[in-house]
């Protein structure tokens, strides 16, 4: 007991409290319960803390109620870096009197725990390998409770050491100390480690496999003499050579079959990195975030063939200690995954990453679960993902309380840049972008993928949700399962996405804008220009872009002359001015392919955004005959879209019952009489953003007029153009209108597995 003065004139005695905290979020395997052991001793609260079930649970005894406050307060503002809080909640206990502050040791049991994902080396570990004289100086594998890897080295649940890659590794009795001392940085740090007892670096040739004398040092040696290397990361392994040695440059780009595909840059710091890119102030927190994703910027000054014609670079900073050490031997170096075109990168040297580069760097800790470097941009101060993957999988997404069902759901995503969701118990897993399934080592990749998560959050689904195309690889899937099997409209799915990630309850009607290169239509046709009015029990096809054939089926949305024939057809019938650009293309193939749409032979009709953006870039000059990689000519578009105008070229809208269609045979008129009157590129470009932004905010205008929804969701892979997404949110809320979309997930086909999720929950609730 302790007497207290209150209002400065009465003194009480004060009967002894006791509450029981239970904290739900990524809290176990972080650091968590140390962190509440320090706190509570610093506050001189008694009691005790452990893991229980999903998360952890804190009993606190006091004599002034005002100190849980404090507790709770400080709960929040001081949590370990990798922790994530998502629900706290609190109820009176029986006060026992307890003599003092305990960690208490765990059953497991918890049926779903969240594992963090993999983060960057802390500055406390960093500066542990930069110290001469600690244990730890210039180890590569250093780590902490507050760092480290986790989601790609966990095997099984529950999560301690044994159940990870590090199993092979028994602690040295200094690591076996620090691990068992609550005081410590690393009490029960899983992948704790040190140059005694922990995983070791080799070096050597690719060719030959034989081991060569060296490490860090002598790798960083060889990229700086035009080598090739290949070194084993955290998620799998990097492609890495010297940026400014055009011949390397040439040469791994000949490995990779690449010719355009920009390629990453890892620069020793922030400093490197502002002499070749600008910055802004999201740009650097992106950056210096504990992610560490790849970062795309505007280019300051360029190097050649990094990512040639475009107007971004891809900057990261060093996540692991590795990358650490090697980058404090040189400031630059290119880091792309290492994969053969269109296959997932590699995490052992069996799978043939010696065939792709001179010398191997490489390390004896496994890697469990394959993650790609994430790639973000800042769009309007918030993060845009192009790529969302190690750094930020497995984070948990909460499902609004009206949402919540019991059953456990897998939703398996579409087929190109697919990922897979799981719920369970009111959360949400993404897993990592998996690639195109279409490729069948890919297809390995996502049911690897598949049974990981499963194992890690103890779940078993009860329901699977696809896309609605019958021949995606992720459809059979599912139905040979023999599961209880849903099946969401790509578009559909695609605008639930921000909804679920924004939490929009059940029954709000949103006028959902989805723009992409295809995706199997409720009428079996190819659909990628959707204006939806949704809600999460059913959706109503208000208008689309008018439908266009596609000469050639696949082969239209490779060749970006092809889409330009195809609208230049239905702007000018017969009369096509074969101007410009379309001057050089073979006549024969011209003729050839004008003759297939006019008999229908391969020529499905679509509504394409993607393929929109492909006619247009090809008369601006700035479409490839032929595309090597997804968007090419759609990128380099916007990439040249740099005058600043408000002009626009009009567009039509075609009413009839039904959808009605917004036609841009206008707005092709316009652009060829802008090419005859050489108008710059810069200013077309920018005029045709314009004009997809004025439509989109005319649709948004007739669905408020016909059916009152005030709140937009943008979806789709073409809101990855940064013009587009802040022009079109721009004008949308200077009208009044709520904008949403995707902050935490990409807007392309990998955030499809999300909304499938948020559609799959809609239905079992009814
Ligand atoms: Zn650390
Ligand atoms: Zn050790």
């Amino acid at each position: 007991m302790v007497t207290r003065k209150l209002g400065g004139t009465k003194t009480r005695k004060t009967e002894g409290r006791a509450i029981t905290i239970v904290v739900f979020g990524v809290v176990q395997g972080v650091g968590f319960r140390p962190f509440v052991y320090r706190l509570a001793r610093e506050l001189g609260l008694k009691g005790w803390v452990k893991n229980a079930g999903t998360g952890v649970e804190i009993r606190l005894e006091a004599h002034d109620p005002e100190d849980f406050e404090r507790f709770l307060r400080a709960l929040k503002s001081r949590k370990p870096i990798l922790s994530r809080i998502e629900r706290v909640s609190s109820a009176p206990a029986p006060f026992r009197d307890i003599a003092d502050f305990k960690i208490r040791k765990t059953k497991h049991g918890g049926s779903f725990v969240f594992i963090s994902p993999d983060i960057s080396v802390c500055k406390d570990c960093l500066k542990e390998i930069h110290t001469p004289g600690e244990r730890r100086f210039q180890y590569a594998f250093t780590n902490c409770t507050n760092c480290g890897p986790r989601y790609t080295i966990v095997r099984a649940l529950p999560y301690d050491r044994k159940s990870t890659t590090m199993a092979g590794f028994p602690m040295c009795p200094d690591c076996a100390r620090e691990y068992g001392d609550p005081l410590d940085r690393r009490y029960h740090a899983q992948p704790i480690a040190c140059p005694a007892c922990g995983p070791r670096l080799s070096l050597f040739i690719a060719k030959t496999g034989k081991r060569i004398p060296g490490g860090i040092p002598e790798a960083a040696a060889l990229i700086k003499k035009g080598r090739i290397l290949a070194i084993k990361g955290i998620g799998g392994f990097h492609l890495v050579c010297d940026p400014k040695n055009e011949r390397a440059v040439r040469r791994l780009r000949r490995i990779k079959d690449r010719e355009k595909k920009p390629l990453a840059l890892m620069a020793a710091d922030i400093g490197t990195v502002e002499r070749y890119a600008f910055i802004s102030p999201a740009e650097r927190r992106l950056l210096l975030s504990p992610e560490r994703p790849i970062v795309l910027l505007a280019k300051k000054k360029d190097l050649p063939g990094i990512a040639p014609g475009l107007d971004e670079m891809g900057f990261m900073l060093p996540y692991s200690p590795l990358h650490e050490l090697l980058l404090r031997n040189i400031d630059l170096i290119v880091a792309t995954s290492s994969n053969q075109k269109d296959a997932p990168l590699m995490k052992t040297e069996e799978e043939g990453v010696r065939s792709l580069c001179d010398f191997v760097l490489t390390h004896d800790r496994p890697i469990e679960m394959r993650s790609d470097d994430s790639v973000v941009k800042s769009a309007g101060g918030k993060p845009l993902f192009v790529r969302r993957a190690r750094g930020y999988v497995p984070y948990p997404q909460p499902v609004p309380p009206e949402l919540r069902a019991g059953a456990v759901i897998a939703a398996l995503g579409g087929e190109l840049k697919d990922t897979i969701s799981l719920y369970k118990d009111g959360y949400v897993i993404t897993s990592q972008f998996l690639g195109d399934l279409d490729d069948y080592r890919n297809f390995q990749y996502f049911e690897e993928t598949l049974a990981h998560l499963g194992r890690l959050f103890g779940a078993k689904p009860d329901v699977l949700v696809t896309d609605l195309h019958p021949n995606f690889h992720t459809t059979h899937y599912a139905e040979k399962t023999g599961l209880k099997h849903l099946k969401v409209q790509h578009h559909y799915a695609h605008v639930l996405a921000p909804l679920l990630e924004h939490g929009v309850p059940p029954g709000r009607k949103v006028l959902g804008v989805a723009l992409d290169g295809y995706g199997y239509g409720a009428d079996g046709k190819a659909w990628g220009g959707e204006f939806l009015i949704v809600d999460h029990d059913s959706f109503l096809r208000i208008a689309h872009f008018d439908e266009v054939p596609l000469p050639g089926g696949d082969l239209a949305s490779r060749e970006p002359w092809r889409m330009a024939l195809s609208y230049l057809r239905q702007a000018f019938g017969k009369n096509i001015p074969l101007a410009g650009s379309l001057e050089k293309i073979d006549k024969r193939r011209v003729q050839a392919v004008l003759e297939m749409m006019e008999r229908g032979i391969k020529s499905p009709p679509s509504s394409s955004c993607g393929r929109l953006f492909d006619a247009v870039s090809f008369p601006c000059g700035t479409a490839p005959f032929e595309m090597e990689y997804e968007a090419e000519a759609a990128m380099q578009l916007e990439a040249a879209a740099t005058v600043m105008t408000r002009a626009a070229y009009p567009f039509a809208f075609l009413d009839e019952t039904g959808p009605f269609r917004i036609s841009f045979v206008p707005t092709i008129r316009e652009i060829i009489e802008d090419t005859k009157l050489r108008t710059p590129v810069g200013l077309m470009a920018s005029k045709f953003h314009n004009t997809l932004v004025r439509a989109i905010l005319a649709v948004a205008e007739r669905a408020k007029r016909d059916y009152g929804t005030e709140t937009v969701s943008l979806a789709g892979g073409c809101f990855l153009n940064k013009r587009l997404l802040l022009g079109t949110e721009r004008l949308l809320g200077r009208n009044g209108f709520t904008v949403l979309r995707t902050e935490a997930y990409s807007p392309n086909d990998e955030s499809l597995s999300l909304g499938q999720i948020a559609f799959a929950l809609a239905r079992l609730r009814r």
